[in-house]
């Protein structure tokens, strides 16, 4: 019998033969491991970069509540 590296738990030689070195309950775990890291990986990729008027919510105010106001506002012209 092989002794799993992890536990020190005897496990099928078949499995060690398969090219693992740990016993199916350590191999369950760690794929089990590997599986939220590659879960984990994939949803930071699939959500959206935070970018533009997110990141400066300020910036969408022409002038900032409670602060003194600009000089001279922006003056919007019909057709600009
Ligand atoms: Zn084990």
């Amino acid at each position: 019998m092989a002794i799993c590296v992890n536990c020190e738990e005897e496990y099928n030689d078949k499995r060690l033969a398969l090219g693992y070195s740990t016993c199916l309950d350590c191999g369950e775990a760690e794929a089990q491991g590997i599986i939220a890291a590659r879960t984990h990986a994939k949803l930071c990729e699939m959500t959206p970069y935070v970018s533009g008027s997110l990141t400066q919510p300020d910036a969408l105010f022409e002038v900032r509540p409670g602060s003194i106001a600009r000089s001279k506002p922006k003056e919007f012209v019909v057709g600009e």
